[in-house]
């Protein structure tokens, strides 16, 4: 699956269509969660039928507004979110299980149309709603091609509400494949606080520095934010500020670890990487750590992504005990944070900290594959849902003139 992504632009009172659209596919969402709890829904059919109910019931007149395919395709994420919970109670998940909560309205939310609903121009630069909002026809603006594909391997096209408009993302069904010649190398990764990652070649990536940069920036913003009066003009503005700034920051470093993901498979036959925990990394409250976690978060999603595109073995092994030991003799070598050498007591080997941490990621991802050879069900990661790995490309927005027709 790709992901290609435009602007969309329109009137204000087509945006105020398009919130009524988001607004009753979070309605749907919603209902289909209480429907669950009071036990009427036991099974993706069920929330399809509900999906009936509410369109029928005159207390909900909106609900029949939205084409009956989106009203499905809310239904099948709201079942999907339900699905999960039980998995991770078979499955005996450590700690939270994913309980489905009500989602509560935010500005950023999206609405997701099927294969009907919408309809793209005879020259493919602009995007019409059919369905009952009427929110009409709106131009796109991207830098992105659509002609290239057929309008059948459109599968979906999702609405997305953020800080700085409306985006329309198109889902479309292509398998991107590249060759790529072998290259006689195998690398592991270690990533830390101090350099963006290390590898097993000793070589080091630095943060970039629009990362602190960004950092200072969302600071100064949310302490603005914190000093306005609830309800106010203000606050609506400073928050709208503060969102943008998230927006900005984030694209920056998409942009960023893109590119570097696809250079590290393009120069390597494998890859190993730390399996480290996403729920665990993202809960910690340090700004600059949880900048630099997400970065890391969208780094390996494209990893996996460029390692499906060109052939080459993603392998997530577990963290414990990769920087204690030493990857020449495997004896263990307590060290403390701020130790930033490995020296041996035991075979006398001496390496950079993290350097040595990538070798042991290595060695143990090479363990693990030749553990599973002959296996078909290799699971090179576990902790990335399907659906995340598509490729985004995302829009320029406004930079890009368009031709005057
Ligand atoms: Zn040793």
């Amino acid at each position: 699956m790709l992901i290609y992504e435009a602007k969309l632009e329109g009137t204000q009172d087509q945006y105020g269509r398009l919130d009524g659209a988001i607004r009753t596919s979070l309605f749907v969402r919603n209902s289909i969660i209480r429907a669950w709890l009071d036990g009427q829904i036991k099974s993706r059919n069920d929330a399809y039928k509900h999906c009936k109910v509410l369109a029928d019931n005159a207390q909900f007149p909106w609900t029949k507004q939205l084409n009956s395919q989106a009203r499905q395709a809310h239904a099948e994420r709201a079942w999907a979110s339900i699905e999960r919970f039980y998995q991770n109670c078979r499955a005996q998940v450590k700690g939270k299980k994913g309980f489905p909560q009500f989602k509560k309205q935010s500005l950023r939310a999206s609405v997701e149309y099927k294969v009907s609903g919408w309809k793209l121009s005879e020259d493919r630069r602009s995007l019409e709603f059919t369905d009952g909002f009427k929110a009409g026809v709106f131009k796109l603006w991207g830098t992105r091609d659509l002609h290239f594909y057929h309008l059948d391997q459109i599968k979906r096209v999702r609405v997305v509400r953020r800080y700085d408009g409306y985006y329309a993302q198109f889902l479309i069904d292509h398998k991107r494949e590249e060759n790529k010649g072998l290259t006689g190398r195998q690398v592991g990764l270690d990533v830390g606080l101090s350099h963006f990652l290390t590898d097993s070649f000793g070589e080091k990536v630095d943060n970039p520095r629009f990362l602190s940069k960004d950092v200072g920036k969302v600071k100064r913003l949310q302490r603005r934010l914190s000093k306005t009066q609830k309800r106010s003009k203000n606050r609506a503005k400073a928050r709208n500020k503060l969102g943008r700034a998230h927006l900005k920051v984030s694209r920056r470093r998409n942009d960023w670890v893109c590119k570097l993901a696809q250079h590290v498979i393009q120069s390597n036959d494998l890859v190993a990487i730390e399996n480290l925990k996403v729920r665990n990394m993202l809960k910690n409250h340090c700004l600059a750590k949880s900048i630099s976690d997400a970065a890391w978060y969208r780094f390996r999603e494209w990893l996996e992504y460029f390692g499906v595109v060109y052939g080459v073995p993603v392998i997530a092994v577990n963290p414990s005990y990769t920087s204690a030991d030493c990857s020449k003799c495997g004896e263990t070598v307590v060290k403390t944070l701020s130790t930033r050498t490995h020296k041996c007591p035991h075979c006398g080997f001496v390496a950079d900290r993290d350097e040595n941490a990538a070798v042991n990621i290595l060695k143990s991802a090479l363990k693990e594959w030749a553990n599973t050879v002959g296996r078909t069900e290799f699971q090179v990661s576990g902790e990335i849902p399907l659906c995340l790995k598509v490729e985004t490309l995302s829009a320029k927005g406004t930079q890009r003139k368009r031709k005057s027709n």
